[in-house]
């Protein structure tokens, strides 16, 4: 118990199709079992070789919109919210096959992908794998964006986003993470864009597929959808939800106090660099660390709230 966690797959093979957001077309998708100490596979159908491409750190090729893996040429991208669930049901040996370059944007949170796997079925297998951690405090940051994590026994993501626009200057939201809670808490938060960056985004051939149906658009006046938010402050758990998609790419449960700070793919991809440069320790002792997360928690009333 503690250091340790079980390996899960899915029960059998499922498929389902959906838009890209950037290419705008429909993409073909299946998730596929995989035995025990695989790891986490995508693959290009549709290439000649059909290539394979492991989601790992080091295979990251672009962060600026969304997160893309690649290899040898050939890619795929939006893998995020997919992670995330992978991370959320803590999925450890899948191969995920698309005939596309990137991963279906549904609804924009990562509620069909749940969906999806809880229909294959949830499979323990007989491995485990080890749950690392850092025993010392550290941060990284790129302009005002920093991450610092705190070891910590749970996973744990503090998490602010502050914006120059009314409808979301600040929120801030703390998620202890627990299979259920994600599903819950995280997993229904959709991605979210202001208007003219949607439009800008377009004109430069992202966002193709981009629409009301598959993400929360803003304007100077408020929300644009017409069923408005999922949640109050959905906005930064979509922020969560990416966070958990992208550190899951360190290949295997982390787990530590990640405050954030306005963070995005790219220095989300850095910190696991960061984690991966750094000196692992198992958990065994954890009394003389729980002190910064106490005080963190003690000094925000709202992280209080939620962490209640
Ligand atoms: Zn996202």
């Amino acid at each position: 118990m503690g250091m340790r966690s079980v390996q899960k797959t899915i029960e059998s093979r499922i498929e389902c199709s959906g838009i890209g957001l950037h290419t705008g077309k429909e993409v073909f998708l299946s998730l596929n079992p995989l035995p025990p100490d695989s790891g986490i596979w995508f693959r290009r159908v549709d290439l000649p070789h059909k290539p394979y491409i492991k989601a790992a750190a080091e295979n990251v090729t672009q962060t600026s919109l969304c997160t893309t893996l690649g290899n040898n040429g050939s890619g795929v991208s939006t893998v995020e919210h997919l992670m995330s669930a992978f991370a959320g049901l803590g999925i450890h040996n899948i191969l995920v096959e698309v005939d596309a370059p990137e991963i279906p944007i549904f609804d924009g949170s990562a509620q069909h992908f749940v969906e999806l796997i809880e229909k294959a079925g949830l499979k323990k297998q007989r491995a485990s794998t080890e749950v690392f951690s850092l025993d010392e405090r550290f941060s990284v940051s790129q302009e005002e964006k920093k991450i610092t994590y705190y070891p910590n026994k749970e996973l744990i993501v503090s998490f602010t986003i502050d914006f120059d626009h009314p409808l979301l200057r600040k929120q801030e939201y703390t998620f202890r993470f627990s299979e259920d809670g994600f599903v819950e808490e995280i997993s229904r938060a959709r991605t979210f864009g202001f208007l003219k960056d949607v439009e800008a985004m377009k004109k430069c051939g992202y966002a193709r597929g981009g629409s009301l149906e598959n993400a929360v658009v803003i304007d100077e006046d408020g929300v644009l959808n017409p069923e408005g938010l999922r949640y109050p402050n959905e906005f930064v758990r979509h922020k969560i939800l990416d966070f958990l998609g992208d550190l899951y790419l360190y290949g295997m449960p982390v787990r530590g106090h990640f405050v954030v700070y306005k963070s995005g793919h790219t220095l989300n991809n850095q910190l696991i660099k960061a984690l991966k440069n750094g000196k692992r320790k198992k958990h065994d002792s954890i009394s003389a660390i729980q002190k910064p997360v106490q005080d963190f928690l003690s000094n925000s009333p709202e992280f209080k709230i939620f962490s209640a």
